[in-house]
């Protein structure tokens, strides 16, 4: 029986990205029925939004989803989709493997990281009051008047709240996760020294469930200490455990550390429901251009098919993956070839159907 994927394009390079992945999957043989579903820029020009709930509506009906980027105005403007998708589906785990891969120059071999960051929470909760407004107006009058706490007149402000409920359940998917991919041990970054009841909610939260998960190894770290030991010994982390405004910035440097975002793929889990995407954004510098590298997308297409019930078909489509990097002819400019989008997928789909 056909698997039922919502597909959805995104915006900038999604579109390149995700009929690249597509094609990949296709050649893998896996029976999928795509509901394809547009958001991000063009759905607002046409639709007014750019999550129409009909995007929603297709993935609770689909249980899963394989989505492009999509763009965020920087400061103003719509909220950003990926966020709101996150939330609305309580995807509240992001996966993201960065594995040293073969044929790849970069800084460190063999690095194995996965980022397991926190997705619902945190900074980017979406509680926001902007500069002068009436409602940061009362918070401020609030404050002062309730705790002392003045903040200045000029400023803009974030919430971070952290739950114990949302911290507990992230730990206890990182320690199975580690656990059923047999992995040494978690690493749990914070800055509970200066957030401490928020951050302080994460560590002393995560301490508690540690003792419940001793079979896996675990170790806490500033995350200014953890970004340096990544920087310089990679090799020595195994699961990276995070909140969300951390995990968002270190999965970046993880990608970093092995070949660039153009590599780097992703899963967002809830109980229900799972969105796999690329770790990078919407790319605008290269969009239209048809040389995106796909391969972060195809890598996040086959977790998907992982996820799916399909092993086999994704473990061919990551061997394929592999062997094109190996054999080096087929590299987009991101790794220091000439070819283009297309070329990798039809590269990857001859060898795929050979
Ligand atoms: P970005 O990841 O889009 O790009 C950063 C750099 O990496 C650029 O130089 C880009 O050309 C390069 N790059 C990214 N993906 C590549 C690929 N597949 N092949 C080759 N090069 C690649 O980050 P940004 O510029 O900070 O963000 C652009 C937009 O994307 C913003 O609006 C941002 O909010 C959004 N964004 C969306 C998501 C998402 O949809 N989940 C994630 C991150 C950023």
């Amino acid at each position: 029986m056909a698997h039922r994927v919502t597909l959805i394009p995104g915006d900038g390079i999604g579109p390149e990205v995700s009929e690249a992945a597509r094609r990949v999957v296709e050649a893998a043989c896996v029976d999928i029925e795509w509901d394809v579903q547009d958001a991000g820029e063009g759905a607002m020009d046409l639709e007014g939004t750019p999550l129409p709930d009909r995007v929603l509506e297709s993935i609770r009906a689909s249980r899963t989803a394989l989505k492009g980027p999509i763009t965020t105005p920087v400061g103003t403007g719509f909220r950003s989709v990926n966020v709101a998708l996150r939330q609305e589906l309580d995807l509240f785990a992001a996966v993201r493997p960065s594995r040293s891969l073969p044929g790849v120059p970069s800084r460190h071999e063999g690095v194995d990281l996965v980022v397991i960051r926190e997705n619902t929470e945190d900074l980017y909760r979406g509680i926001e009051f902007e500069r002068g407004s009436p409602e940061l107006e009362r918070l401020r009058r609030e404050l002062v008047e309730r705790t002392g706490y003045l903040i200045a007149e000029d400023a803009g402000v974030t919430i971070k709240p952290i739950s114990v409920t949302g911290t507990r359940r992230i730990v206890r998917f990182a320690f199975d996760f580690a656990r059923r991919h047999r992995r040494r041990k978690v690493t749990l970054g914070h800055k509970a020294n200066i957030m401490k009841f928020s951050d302080g909610v994460f560590l002393r939260t995560a301490l508690e469930e540690a003792e419940a998960h001793r079979d896996v190894g675990f170790e806490e770290l500033q995350v200014d200490e953890l970004a340096m030991w990544l920087a310089w010994e990679p090799q020595t982390m195994d699961v990276l455990l995070l909140p969300n405004l951390y995990g968002d910035i270190l999965s970046d440097l993880a990608a970093g550390l092995t070949g660039g975002l153009g590599l780097a793929p992703g899963a967002n889990l809830g109980w229900e429901y799972a969105v796999f995407e690329p770790v990078h954004g919407s790319a605008p510098d290269i969009a239209g251009k048809g040389v995106a590298n796909p391969i972060a997308m195809i890598l996040s297409a086959a977790l998907m098919l992982r996820h799916l019930g399909e092993e086999g078909a994704g473990a061919r489509v990551e061997r394929t993956v592999e062997a094109l990097l190996t054999e080096g002819s087929t590299l987009t400019p991101d790794l220091g070839g000439s070819a283009t989008t297309q070329d990798v997928s039809d590269a990857l789909a001859r060898y795929l159907v050979a």
